[in-house]
């Protein structure tokens, strides 16, 4: 049986980057840009004010302090949005509200809280006292300081944050050329299932893989496209997979996989495609099948909820995200210790469903305990939702007694968090 390793790295040897398209910068959010994005213009685009208060010339205000002001006459009051009127000459200031131009001759501002109103409230044509001596650029923000016109804001392969939406907004990139959307293939199989918004019969359950799955995709960043109900027989489950591959990046099936008397999946995807592997040495969903149709990537995930999930989690997720050009792929690993000792059968390695709580009482570093979210049944999904992570159990037999440190991956944060702990 092959391990974890060794199927990811099958799985994801030669995935190649979807074609690109030009999209809005809110549908970009999360995506990778494609191109280089450059700035139209400066930003900032003029010399401006941080702070409300007074454009003066520093030089005028040499010695100034609370029982010594210098007094300025007031040129201009220039707010944000306008243009200033008046160059200033030695002995006048402007005053000026955050975002406006500094006007001509000014070099330094000084804060409203820094003076006082004289004639006219210290506004156009009165007379400011400046309480403070600025120095040159004080609370000036320079044309340019982010970016100049022409430059690049934002290099291809970067992914695409709020705050760059900001910055892709500011410098005219209202389009933004990224990588495709994967549009992921779900196919439920099962003569016991029904659709979700029926209420099951005798002997049949709910269809809750196609949401759960379709729910994983998008947040992989997918497109998720549920094909209805395959059922259990062996001319069905063709037909449906060959329909699926041919609209599809990936496909996706559930249940079917294993060796029961209508497991048609790897069977199937034998004689329409091929096997890559059948069988990974992971717990839950070890029956994974993983192959490719017509060039379509196929997996194979095993119907018991938690085991469809982690094998979307382990094997499709990677996938999807290098196919969007996301190069981080690997959930950070954590180690933390085991709150509760933890005893099992030798077998396959297993991936507990649990949770990471920093240890109160230390404020040098953050260490966390970790303690299993429940019943660890594949079948059963309440535990891997209230995890934040699976702890990783060799699976050697060993007792590990509360207190061991044990690895750990954080499911809660994205990829491109990088190796904790
Ligand atoms: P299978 O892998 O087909 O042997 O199914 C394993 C278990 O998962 C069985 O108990 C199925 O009833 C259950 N199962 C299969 N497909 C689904 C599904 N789409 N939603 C929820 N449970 C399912
Ligand atoms: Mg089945």
């Amino acid at each position: 049986m092959i391990s974890v390793e060794e199927a990811r790295a099958m799985v994801l040897s030669g995935v190649s980057t979807l074609p690109t398209e030009r999209v809005s910068l809110l549908e970009a959010l999360g995506r990778v840009l494609a191109e280089d994005a450059l700035s139209d213009i400066d930003v900032a685009p003029f010399d401006n004010t941080a702070m409300d208060g007074y454009a003066v010339r520093s030089e005028d205000t040499g010695g100034a302090s609370e029982d010594t002001p210098v007094v300025l006459r007031v040129l201009d009051h220039i707010a944000a949005g306008s243009v200033p009127t008046h160059v200033l000459q030695p002995g006048t200031a402007s005053r000026i509200m955050t975002g406006a131009p500094v006007p001509e001759g000014a070099d330094a501002i000084v804060k409203i809280e820094d003076t006082e109103g004289l004639e006219a409230g210290g506004g156009a044509g009165g007379t400011v006292a400046i309480k403070r001596p600025a120095t040159r650029g004080d609370h000036v923000r320079f044309r340019g300081e982010e970016v100049r016109e022409g430059q690049v804001i934002l290099s291809a392969g970067e992914v695409i944050s709020p705050a760059a939406v900001g910055l892709l907004a500011s410098t005219g990139n209202v389009v933004v050329s990224v990588h495709r959307r994967p549009r992921v293939a779900i196919l439920p199989t099962g003569d016991e299932l029904v659709d979700t918004d029926e209420r099951p019969g005798p002997g049949k359950i709910r269809d809750s893989n196609s949401l759960s799955l379709a729910a994983l995709v998008l947040a992989a960043g997918g497109i998720p496209v549920v094909h209805g109900i395959v059922r259990d027989d062996e001319a069905t489950v063709r037909s449906a997979f060959l329909a699926a591959a041919a609209d599809a990046d990936v496909v996706v099936s559930s249940g079917g996989v294993s060796v029961g008397d209508f497991d048609f999946a790897p069977r199937v995807l034998a004689e329409i495609g091929s096997v890559t592997f059948h069988k990974v040495n992971m717990r839950p969903g070890g029956a994974q099948t993983y192959g490719v149709i017509n060039g379509v990537p196929y997996f194979g995930l095993p119907g018991n909820p938690t085991s469809a999930y982690m094998g979307f989690e382990m094997f499709a997720r990677p996938m999807l995200r290098l196919m969007q050009g996301i190069s981080a792929i690997d959930r950070p690993v954590v180690r933390a210790v085991l709150a509760e000792g933890i005893s099992k059968k030798p077998g396959r390695r297993q991936y507990l469903r649990a949770r990471l709580e920093p240890i109160t009482g230390r404020d040098d570093c953050v260490v966390f305990s970790v303690v299993l979210t429940g019943s660890q049944s594949s079948a059963l999904m309440t535990a891997m939702h209230k995890a934040n992570c699976l702890l990783v159990l060799p699976g050697d037999g060993r007792e590990y007694p509360e207190g061991t440190i044990m690895d750990c991956l954080r499911i809660d944060v994205d990829e491109s968090v990088g190796v904790l702990g």
